[in-house]
């Protein structure tokens, strides 16, 4: 069983992070698999303010600290595309671009992606102007007009962050209410007018351009009252759909892709569990990816100590 890992983690996220540290510390022979931009979306995260203890912190920061503490009790981190898994027998076997892994134990922590709009242009001109990222490619609209879409943190956030370098921000919200933590929504009602206009109630129905971005027409689903606005970025900022492709077969998922687990995060499967964002939860923070990475260790190395032995 020499080269039979206890554990593979798929996710190099806060979740992957956290649960290759616990690993790691229980002593089982454990591999994380990450794809090529590794960290997660919490590398896209301009300010993280409510992780305890590391007030002020960028993403970016706080996702190259989980890395380079788990680098630093040793685990072995390998970039590969994994293309498969088979979970049908005691020993799981993860296949990769340029590999085969076997393990007695699985986490899948592969996280979520940014959820798209679905409007016409919104393909066409993803990375000429359309961006789903804000601390990604805010600096290239430096000086310009920009939307932001959705009501909820992360387009708080990012029309928070646009507003201080950009001419103008819209943030266009489908409701008249935000979603967003109300510590955040003082934060976006205290810029400036001339920086800053939210547009309640309304969906953007196009995004027009030639090379680049340069209108979108959006209407009021209240009066249906339509109108184009000229700009030169949209982000989109509308949540998220799991990353289970690999598993939303082999695993029981809800109707949204979300991998159910128990409260230990197994999954319908043994030995294979899920944690953060792509499992079905109520909060998808990352202390509680962190928390489930931890937790998903706890379970599997007891498994692996009652099937093993
Ligand atoms: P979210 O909380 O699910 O909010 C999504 C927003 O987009 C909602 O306002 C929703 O409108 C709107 N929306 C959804 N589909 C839409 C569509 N097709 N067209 C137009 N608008 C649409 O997602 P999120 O803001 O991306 O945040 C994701 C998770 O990360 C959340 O759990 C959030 O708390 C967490 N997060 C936390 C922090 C932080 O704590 N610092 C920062 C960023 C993100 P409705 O309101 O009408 O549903």
């Amino acid at each position: 069983m020499n080269n039979i890992y206890d554990m593979i983690i798929i996710g190099s996220g806060p979740a992957g992070m956290a649960a290759a540290i616990y690993a790691q510390r229980a002593m089982l022979k454990t591999l994380v698999i990450e794809k090529d931009i590794p960290g997660g979306q919490v590398v896209n995260t301009y300010e993280v303010d409510n992780y305890p203890g590391i007030p002020d912190i960028t993403g970016f920061e706080l996702s190259t600290k989980m890395r380079e503490h788990a680098e630093k009790l040793g685990v072995e981190i390998q970039s590969e595309f994994v293309e498969d898994v088979v979970l049908d027998n005691k020993i799981k076997v993860v296949k990769t671009s340029t590999n085969e892994y076997q393990s007695k134990t699985i986490i899948i922590a592969t996280g979520a992606k940014w959820r798209k709009v679905g409007v016409k242009g919104e393909q066409e001109f993803t990375g000429r102007g359309v961006s789903y990222c804000a601390t990604c490619d805010g600096a290239f609209f430096r000086n310009r007009t920009v939307a932001v879409i959705g009501g909820g943190d992360v387009a708080v956030e990012d029309a928070i962050f646009l507003a201080r370098m950009c001419k103008k921000v819209y943030l266009l919200h489908r409701r008249d209410e935000l979603r967003a933590v109300k510590i955040l929504q003082e934060n976006l009602f205290k810029i400036e007018k001339e920086k800053l206009e939210i547009l309640w109630d309304t969906e953007v129905q196009e995004i027009i351009g030639n090379d680049q971005v340069e209108k979108i027409t959006v209407v009021n689903n209240k009066t249906n009252e339509q109108k184009q606005i000229e700009l030169e970025g949209v982000f989109v900022g509308i949540g998220t759909e799991p990353n289970s492709e690999l598993i939303k077969d082999k695993v029981k998922c809800d109707d949204n892709g979300y991998v159910i687990t128990d409260e230990a995060g197994e999954t319908s499967v043994k030995g294979v569990y899920a944690a953060g964002d792509v499992k079905q939860k109520s909060l998808r923070q990352i202390i509680t990816a962190a928390a489930d990475g931890a937790t998903s260790v706890y379970a599997a190395e007891r498994y692996i100590l009652e099937n093993f032995s």
